[in-house]
């Protein structure tokens, strides 16, 4: 008669994730590959993650049982999304590590704290103001002026919870402006950028960082298209973004993988524009061009290993699959330089990140 075998769960071995979406299903499998099982907390049955996880416990965010269990589990829990509730990382922290440290998750989940944050660690931002009803609304129009672009505080993610006001605002766009005043927002100048570009950096539990090239990322309605490597930008630019990615990290005291994204001025300046404690979309390209790529750092980072090379051995350009492109696959596979990954969900959905591919382009050898 056929058996089936349960592996235990050796709780020095065994990371903990909130959240099983796309980034979850990928530091899972680079979890695998060093030897760790991986159990993941996520509502819905079926997420992404769970078809490579070991274990999931299906359960709300917020469900302190559940987190204990999870906390018990695990030598240490890490989470793949930047809108965990900060009181469910404490919850974990009074029994078990978990990296980033929810200082990290704190700070990004409000834009405004996040731009304040960025500036006391002397890094520069585009100009913003808080506005919290249309009064407040009307007088930093005046003083940021238009075209201005208005963003929610907390919960905003893929260009949702924002909207570009041009100069007939008062006309067309009242009814959108009062919708997002429901919660607090902020009011931020429009930079005409030369380019986006975002560092992908990692921090050990000793403090040593290490950061990727900068991808330089092109967005459509707030989502990320593609990232693009090299960015064609000169040096010193480069090498100012990877400091400052080293100089927020050392003042977050940092472990793990972090995102930063950064708008590049006509003149060269950097604004951060955002971070995310978290692997991020636009270091996909790392699994392709890369020894180690920002899954496995990640997972070396937060388990107490060393950091591995960020060295990149092929340009390269990484594409997302949204909604029904991702039926392409199989298509692009005839170009035998292309890594894919689709993030078995169930579900296509127009907008919806269904999976990406990388295609290399081999640097020419001396
Ligand atoms: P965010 O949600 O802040 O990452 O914004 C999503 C995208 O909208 C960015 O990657 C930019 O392409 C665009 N965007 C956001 N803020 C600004 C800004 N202040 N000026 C120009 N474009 C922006």
């Amino acid at each position: 008669m056929a058996q089936t075998t349960e592996f235990p769960f050796l709780k020095e071995k065994t990371i903990g994730i909130l959240g099983g979406g796309q980034l979850a299903r990928m530091l899972g499998l680079a979890a695998g590959r060093l030897g760790f099982s991986t159990i993941i907390l996520d509502p819905a049955v079926n997420c992404p993650a769970a078809q490579f996880a070991n274990h999931q416990i299906v359960a709300k965010y917020d469900d302190e049982a559940a987190l204990i269990e999870l906390a018990g589990l695990c030598s240490v829990v890490t989470y793949e999304f930047e809108n965990v509730p900060v009181a469910s990382a404490k919850t974990i922290q009074n029994t078990c590590a978990i990296y980033p440290p929810p200082l990290a998750l704190e700070i990004s989940q409000d834009r405004l704290h996040e731009k304040r944050f960025i500036q006391s660690a002397g890094l520069k931002t585009a100009q913003y103001i808080p506005v919290a009803n249309p009064s407040e609304m009307e007088n930093a129009t005046k003083a940021i002026g238009l075209p201005a672009i208005m963003k929610t505080r907390r919960m905003g993610y893929d260009g949702k919870g924002q909207i570009k006001l041009g100069d007939n605002y008062h006309k067309h766009q009242s009814n959108e402006i009062n919708d997002l005043l429901e919660v607090d927002c902020i009011l931020e100048e429009m930079v005409d950028f030369e380019c986006e570009i975002s560092i992908i950096g990692a921090r050990d539990r000793d403090g040593n960082t290490a950061c990727y090239d900068p991808a330089r990322n092109v967005h459509l309605n707030g989502i990320l298209i593609s990232s693009t490597l090299p960015c064609d930008l000169a040096e010193p630019i480069i090498e100012a973004a990877k400091t400052q990615t080293a100089a927020l990290m050392a003042k977050l005291d940092y472990v793990g993988v972090i995102g930063v994204e950064f708008f590049v001025t006509k003149s060269g300046e950097l604004l951060i524009n955002e971070f995310a404690p978290r692997v991020h979309n636009s270091g996909h390209w790392t699994e392709a061009a890369c020894l180690v790529s920002q899954f496995e750092q990640h997972i070396r980072a937060i388990s107490g290993l060393k950091l591995g090379s960020t060295a990149r051995h092929s340009d390269c350009v990484m594409q997302n699959l949204i909604g029904e492109e991702i039926s392409n696959i199989p298509a692009l596979l005839a170009n035998p330089d292309i890594l894919a990954h689709d993030y078995g969900k169930q579900q296509i959905r127009p907008g919806r990140k269904m999976g990406h591919f990388t295609t290399i382009f081999a640097k020419e050898l001396p």
